[in-house]
């Protein structure tokens, strides 16, 4: 079976980039293991950043600000279908966010601001925070902040973003049995299927490092950051936005549905060490009470999701600054995002890669015998709930 683009794994990154293959005019094919999204863009918290959470971190993450800077503008074209992809399917749940600062971290409000400013300054910033006046503060915040700003970064429904993507291309995207897959020396085989792709990129997340092994590279390209998310179910208003402590974002809040909150922040990399879910709760709820006492949990149910994410591998296990893509073999691309919000410049990027040698787009004779997969469903419909008190 001939194809010019294979792509492995059905997540942002794959779904972008068979996308932007197919508009360059290429045959490209996309296989997914189990569900779209299934792993990190399912359990992402859905935010366009432009890197103003980055800022706030230090003169080191400058890189990480400049690339994801124009990112909200771009997707917000895309969302509105004003720009390819028409990803206007897609539910934007809040056209913004908020940075607050807790009542109580007097340090941390002063280093905040101080380096806000100059980053906002520096020109780094495409997105700005603005100051909130009290009166248009998020409920939960009124009697909890110090300060808020609101930072125009939208937050998406990650479902409804990976149906609007992939029903762009559903006669392209293919369920198969990853364990089955073997690359042979003519191709890729699966079962009695033979497929002999011009190209590849390997796409699949975590599961780049298994892909990479099976290929006889080095799976040492990933490396993996272990996240224990935390979800509030009850009487909760909605709330987008990030706490800020000492420079840092504490907690990030995010109402996917009417009535959940979805954390994560530091305290999904902290809670990641507990490996007692029971413990993990107890020490998720010290947190949040401790930034936002005013919120009442008495009737709330809570739950815990653990999460990987899967990146290309960096000194000390820092977080990377961009995309990384990366040609290990001829014809062979693996790829992270780092972010939901900069799946298009990686595919981009990825689009050029492979340009410079498949040149012009090649036919095809069949496609495979598979059926279409579904999409990942969302981590509260998953999760195993306990009463707060
Ligand atoms: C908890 C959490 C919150 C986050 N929040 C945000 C956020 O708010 N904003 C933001 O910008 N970023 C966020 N991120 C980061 C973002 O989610 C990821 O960078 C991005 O979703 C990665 O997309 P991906 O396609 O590379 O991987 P994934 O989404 O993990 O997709 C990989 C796909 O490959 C499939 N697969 C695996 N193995 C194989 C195989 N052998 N063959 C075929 N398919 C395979 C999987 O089933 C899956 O569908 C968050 C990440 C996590 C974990």
């Amino acid at each position: 079976m001939r194809i010019d683009v294979l792509v492995l794994g059905g997540g942002a990154a794959g779904l972008w980039c068979l996308d932007r293959l197919r508009r360059a005019g290429y045959h490209a094919i996309l296989l997914e293991s189990k569900a779209l999204g299934n792993g990190q863009t399912i359990q992402s918290q859905g935010i366009i950043h432009g890197g103003g959470k980055y800022a706030l971190r230090g003169v080191r993450d400058f890189d990480a600000v400049r690339a994801t800077s124009s990112m909200p503008e771009r997707w917000r074209q895309s969302l509105v279908g004003a720009i390819e992809p028409d990803l206007a399917g897609t539910e934007i749940i809040s056209t913004k966010c908020h940075l607050w600062l807790p009542r109580g971290s007097v340090i941390a409000w002063l280093q905040s601001l101080a380096f806000m400013s100059f980053v906002a300054n520096a020109g780094l910033l495409a997105t700005r925070p603005v100051k909130v006046s009290k009166a248009a503060w998020p409920e939960a915040l009124r009697d909890s902040a110090l300060a808020v700003y609101s930072l125009a970064e939208p937050v998406i429904a990650t479902g409804s973003f990976l149906r609007a993507l992939a029903a762009r291309h559903k006669e392209f995207i293919f369920l198969y049995d990853g364990a089955a897959l073997e690359f042979a020396a003519d191709g890729v085989r699966v079962g009695d299927v033979l497929l002999q792709p011009r190209a590849m990129v390997l796409a699949a997340g975590a599961g780049n490092g298994e892909l990479l092994g099976k290929a006889g590279m080095n799976a040492d390209l990933m490396q993996s950051r272990p996240l224990a998310m935390v979800l509030l179910r009850g009487e909760l208003p909605p709330l987008f936005g990030h706490c800020i402590v000492g420079g840092k974002t504490g907690l990030t809040i995010t109402t996917p549905v009417p009535g959940i909150w979805q954390i994560g922040g530091e305290i999904a990399e902290r809670l990641a060490n507990e490996k007692n879910l029971a413990a993990a709760r107890a020490a998720a709820l010290v947190e949040i009470r401790r930034w936002l006492p005013r919120l009442d949990l008495a009737r709330a149910d809570i739950a815990i999701y653990r999460a990987v994410r899967a990146e290309a591998r960096t000194a000390a296990s820092r977080r990377p600054s961009g995309v990384h893509a990366n040609q290990v073999a001829p014809g062979m691309v693996v790829a992270w995002p780092t972010k939901l919000s900069m799946a298009p410049v990686l595919a981009d990027e990825v689009c050029e890669m492979l340009q410079l040698d498949l040149k012009t787009p090649g036919g095809y004779d069949e496609t495979p015998p598979w059926p279409t997969p579904t999409v990942a469903r969302n981590p509260w419909e998953e999760a195993e709930w306990f009463a707060v008190n």
